[in-house]
């Protein structure tokens, strides 16, 4: 790898292998293992990848894993009756509700029924309320992680100017404010945004968050800027194949950039990575064992 592309893979390993050795420090304190339970509802062929993926790295880590497979057609009433009870399972710290959900649920209110304390997703309203007012809570796993790669490349960020490309709850809101609470500068950028590169072009931090294939030009970029792309984006490739791509044009960007994540290998790895993290905090939390990071 050439010197600017930042290794997500190579840095979410080690953040595995720590995890491990913090779990099996926890086993000796508290006489069980963290356990995570997960949820999928329905047959959603990439969630179906995910929650496979979840299970393996729990295992893993050494964790338990408490997988709940449910039909596409369960009431919102069963899947409640469910979050209650595993908000109630001493043995589960960390609860996951795949999402998306089948049409027929409502989201928020599956999200607002877990337990904040084992909302290891940080999606939940007070987990949001709480990262936005500097109290500790949980934090959504993919703008975490993207902040651990900035600041293990960059060190301290306070005074940078930073644009996230993408206002949603999972990742562009709570990317703004991680990077508050760092002190940068920090402009949220949207579909409505006027002259997008413009704004680009004024950043030492980007965070692009936005679902549109290789749309973040090298030519928007400050020379040296660090960018962290979260976009997961497959595009049709030669041979009737497919293929992954970022939010961020890679070629071009990576002429420019200081530091870049790459797609595959970049943001991705970092996403399960920290909800182990999370639910290694929330074992720590829920048996009353102080955490040491
Ligand atoms: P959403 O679709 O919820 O949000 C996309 C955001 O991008 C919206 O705020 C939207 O603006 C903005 N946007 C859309 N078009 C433009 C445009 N032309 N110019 C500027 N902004 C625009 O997506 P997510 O936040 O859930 O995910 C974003 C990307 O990250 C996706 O590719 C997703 O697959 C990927 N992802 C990757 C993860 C990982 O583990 N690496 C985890 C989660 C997501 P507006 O609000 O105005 O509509």
């Amino acid at each position: 790898m050439t010197e600017n592309i930042i290794d997500g893979k190579a840095f979410a390993a080690g953040l595995r292998a720590r995890i491990a050795d913090g779990v099996a420090a926890f086993v000796a304190k508290a006489g069980r293992a963290p356990g995570l339970a997960v949820v999928l509802v329905g047959e959603n062929p990439a969630s179906q990848v995910y929650v496979r993926a979840k299970h393996k790295a729990t295992i893993e880590a050494g964790m338990e894993s408490f997988e709940h497979r449910l039909s596409a057609d369960t009431t919102q009433a069963a899947l409640l009756a469910l979050v209650a009870q595993l908000n109630a399972d001493p043995a589960v710290d960390g609860i996951l509700v795949q999402l998306p959900l089948p049409r027929h649920i409502d989201e928020n209110a599956v999200i607002a029924a877990i337990d904040p304390d084992k909302d290891v997703d940080g999606f939940h309203p007070v987990n949001a309320g709480r990262l936005a007012t500097g109290i500790e809570g949980f934090v959504p796993c993919t703008p975490l992680g993207c902040l651990m790669l900035l600041k293990d490349r960059l060190g301290d960020l306070s005074g940078l100017n930073a644009v996230v490309i993408g206002r949603s709850n999972i990742v562009g809101k709570p990317m703004a404010q991680l990077l508050l609470a760092e002190s940068c500068t920090v402009t949220v950028a949207h579909s409505r945004t006027r002259d997008l590169p413009a704004v680009v072009r004024a950043a030492d931090i980007v965070v692009a968050a936005v679902g549109r294939p290789e749309m973040i030009r090298g030519d928007w970029l400050k020379p040296g800027a660090a960018v962290i792309d979260v976009g997961i984006n497959r595009i049709p490739a030669d041979g009737g194949k497919s293929r992954l791509v970022g939010d961020v044009d890679f070629v071009s960007a990576a002429a420019v950039a200081g530091a870049i994540t790459p797609v595959p290998g970049g943001v991705g790895p970092m996403t399960i990575a920290v909800l182990l993290r999370n639910t290694l905090v929330a074992a720590h939390r829920n048996a009353d064992v102080p955490f040491e990071a």
